[in-house]
């Protein structure tokens, strides 16, 4: 029998990465390695969600500072100060990889910091050192993509925007996905005057058509200027800052551009189609429903593979992985009812069907229901929440949940518990509400839409 170096060696010390390779050494006793060449981490915990999140915190104290007033508080002007949020976060996401390291040397993994390559598809090279293994895990993740338009050098993207050195006080943010509107939120709160350029004519495609709606609606009333159905023909450099030429003849001056354009699949140069790995047009890894790619001994899971690109999701991924490979338990990921949120000035949190999804299913009714946010009467704050529930006609049972406003991301991460066990509509009526919040609307609201089929 071969002996190899390791059982297991993970490319990629990401959310999925590290989940992986700390079980599978941890909890199984295999010989795990891990390879990173930026940030053990990752995408999630170095340059996107925490880093984000902690932004976002900043952006709400900038709100809270309006809303005390009419609660009585009565101070002077605060004052933000950029550099600091920035060091303080910075200093959180030392704290939380020296937190991952220590958790993968506990598990007894082997770290090894660079890049890996593929040279055969039992072994992996690390800046011409040759390891070899039993079974590969590709967990990669993704990479900002832009168009390749003129001036598109001058461009940041949402790596660079967590660590500029000053805020700017304007700014032209290119797309309309969860990335674009999150950081739109997060600069228009802390004072930066915030232009959007969307293609389309609405942002965050394939979410629930009120929910896009409404959103916009409460950004628009926030002054972020949405540009729609426009596209960037070049930009140019400026004494200022930039020019952003878009069609239409239209330009807008500006501090500084921002590419929120989708992100793309960290699978090339990495060896994987010389050893036989499939690789899609679009530079997703191509695997099967246990994350098995098409070379028997090598898997992959996360962004990489671009199935779902969340986080909590590649690491159901990789636990999937785990127990299918050590656990003796061929085990699928369930994409269904997985619920997301956007961290949006409101909040957006959504889980199931859109409407439109499930009318193509079938007949279904519709519950809604706006409201403004008790938290506001007093201060006197002009912004809604608003959500809705998508309801089988047949069944009953709770095919969509979508809400924007305060606390959407925590009120449906508690709704999605429901949806995954098949809840009817009944179900969510016979709950007893806690008053005074803007969950209770989700068991309270009987307000059908009228039927328009
Ligand atoms: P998304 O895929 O969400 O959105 C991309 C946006 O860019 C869309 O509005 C799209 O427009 C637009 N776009 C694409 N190509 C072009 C182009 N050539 N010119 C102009 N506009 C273009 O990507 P993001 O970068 O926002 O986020 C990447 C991924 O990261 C997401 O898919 C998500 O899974 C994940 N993420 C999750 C978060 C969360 O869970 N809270 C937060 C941040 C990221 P159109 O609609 O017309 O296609």
């Amino acid at each position: 029998m071969v002996k190899y170096d390791f059982d297991l060696i993970t490319i990629g010390a990401g959310s999925g990465g590290v989940r992986a390779a700390r079980m599978v050494a941890g909890e199984h006793g295999k010989r795990v390695a891990i390879v990173e060449n930026l940030r053990t981490g990752g995408t999630c915990v170095m340059r996107g969600c925490v880093p984000k999140k902690l932004l976002v915190y900043s952006a709400h104290f900038g709100h809270d500072f309006e809303d005390s007033a009419g609660y009585g508080w009565m101070q002077g002007e605060p004052v933000f100060n950029w550099p600091i949020l920035i060091a303080n976060k910075n200093a959180e996401l030392e704290r939380l990889e020296s937190v991952y390291h220590r958790l993968l040397r506990n598990a007894g993994v082997t770290e090894i910091a660079g890049t890996g390559r593929l040279a055969d598809a039992h072994t992996v090279e690390v800046d011409g050192k040759s390891l070899t293994t039993e079974t590969i895990l590709i967990a990669t993740g993704g990479w900002p993509t832009m168009p390749q338009i003129p001036g598109i050098e001058h461009v940041i993207t949402s790596n660079e925007a967590l660590d500029l050195d000053a805020l700017p006080k304007h700014i032209v943010i290119v797309g309309g996905g969860y990335i674009a509107v999150e950081f739109a939120g997060i600069f228009n709160a802390l004072g930066t005057e915030v232009h959007e350029i969307i293609r389309a004519d609405m942002i965050l495609r394939g979410f629930d058509e009120d929910i896009r709606e409404s959103l916009r609606d409460e950004m628009t009333a926030k002054q972020i200027k949405f540009h729609s159905g426009t596209k960037v023909e070049r930009i140019e450099k400026t004494n200022q800052g930039f020019t952003v030429n878009l069609n239409a003849s239209e330009a807008v001056a500006t501090e500084l551009v921002m590419y929120a354009t989708g992100r793309t699949p960290n699978s090339r140069d990495i060896g994987l189609e010389e050893v036989g790995a499939e690789i899609d047009d679009k530079g997703a890894v191509v695997v099967d429903a246990y994350s098995r790619t098409t070379v028997d001994n090598i898997y992959a899971i996360g962004d990489v593979t671009d199935r779902m690109n969340l986080t909590p999701v590649a690491i159901e991924e990789a636990m999937a992985f785990v127990n299918t490979v050590y656990g003796g338990e061929p085990t699928a990921m369930d994409y269904v009812n997985v619920p997301s949120a956007v961290f949006s000035q409101p909040p957006v949190g959504t889980v199931g069907l859109t409407e439109d999804q499930a009318r193509e299913r079938g007949a279904i009714d519709v519950y809604m229901s706006n409201f403004r946010p008790m938290k506001y009467t007093l201060s006197g704050r002009d912004e809604s929440s608003m959500m809705k529930i998508i309801v089988d006609r047949a069944s009953d049972r709770v095919l969509g949940c979508h809400m924007v406003g305060v606390d959407a991301p925590e009120i449906i991460q508690g709704i999605s518990i429901a949806l995954k066990a098949g809840a009817t509509k009944a179900q969510f009526d016979a709950t007893v509400g806690i008053h005074p919040t803007a969950a209770e609307e989700f068991v309270t609201t009987h307000k059908k839409l009228p039927d328009d089929d």
